[in-house]
């Protein structure tokens, strides 16, 4: 069996996935503050989830994943600003405590893991993208079961693609797609609360409905950028997703309005390869229970 372990900026879960791929168990509580409570709150989360199958002698294989640059190599996470972790030898320190040394990631490229293993193989998709509308804005990609890492891992930072919406950006650039598709471009756009927004463009708020438009050509553009980019299936996730019908229906709306001029993006049909994801589907925790992904030699295209 294999436990997964997602540390996120609000909760921390764990799952052990059995040989099928089916999630047999599932923790998750409250995530800790700094690296000794992050790290202690992963380690306990993941001995429940083992004690729920039988103990860790059960288990062959652990994966874990946080927010941040975290090295698969080295194993060190850092940067997670969100959590108060400056560093953190997150493998070390999980392999101290459970005797296993454990793959570790990115959190969205084990979601992309994750989404791959959860919605792209039942759709036989060769190559699946996961979009995290989160605070900010990030993909990543996986192609035949692996992830894509691209030159010093910047695979799938599509956030920072500038756009020119003419914002500045914490990148340092102006005008970044994450400065109108992400929480914090939400926040900056809509000062009431984030769940108000479709319900009041719904009810034919002016303002609410110019943001959505907004949100939506952003998010557009990045699910354009994926698809063109091998993409065949995009899954969208992260808060901004919540509500996934409202955002549904506003991404079909606005690549609709393009479309319509546009036989060249009709034929990329961009909305029947979307997908926003369930929220309760834990994409992250069973991306990080498969890490590092498919590892034998993909064969060179010919
Ligand atoms: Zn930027």
């Amino acid at each position: 069996m294999r436990v997964g372990i997602d540390i996120g900026g609000t909760k921390t879960a764990a799952l052990v996935l059995d040989d099928a791929g089916s999630t047999v168990a599932h923790v998750s509580v409250p995530s800790g503050r700094g690296a000794t409570q992050v790290l202690s709150t992963a380690v306990d989360v993941a001995d429940r989830a083992a004690a729920a199958v039988g103990g860790w002698g059960e288990v062959e294989h652990l994966g874990a994943c946080m927010p941040g640059l975290v090295d698969p190599v080295t194993g060190w996470a850092r940067h997670a600003v969100h959590l108060g972790v400056g560093s953190l030898d997150l493998a070390g320190g999980l392999e101290a405590a459970t005797g296993r040394r454990p793959h570790v990631d990115n959190d969205v490229k084990a979601a992309a893991l994750g989404a791959h293993h959860s919605l792209g193989a039942g759709a036989a998709t060769g190559t699946t993208a996961y979009l995290n509308v989160g605070t900010g804005l990030a993909a990543a990609i996986v192609h035949r079961g692996e992830v894509v890492r691209g030159a010093s891992g910047a695979a799938g930072e599509i956030g920072h693609l500038p756009v020119g919406s003419g914002v500045p950006c914490s990148c340092g650039q102006l005008g970044c797609l994450e400065t109108v598709a992400s929480g914090a471009a939400l926040h900056r756009m809509w000062p009431r609360p984030a769940h108000d927004l479709f319900p009041a463009a719904a009810s034919g708020d002016a303002r609410a409905r110019e943001v959505v438009a907004t949100l939506a050509h952003g998010i557009g553009v990045a699910v354009q950028v994926l698809v063109v980019t091998g993409a065949e299936l995009v899954v969208i996730g992260g808060g901004v997703a919540r509500d996934r019908a409202a955002l549904e229906a506003a991404l079909a709306a606005e690549v609709a309005a393009r479309s319509a001029t546009s036989p060249f993006l009709r034929r990329l049909d961009l909305v029947s390869r979307t997908r926003v994801l369930d929220g309760d589907v834990p994409v992250a925790a069973i991306g990080a229970a498969l890490l590092p992904g498919r590892t034998e030699p993909v064969m060179a295209a010919g």
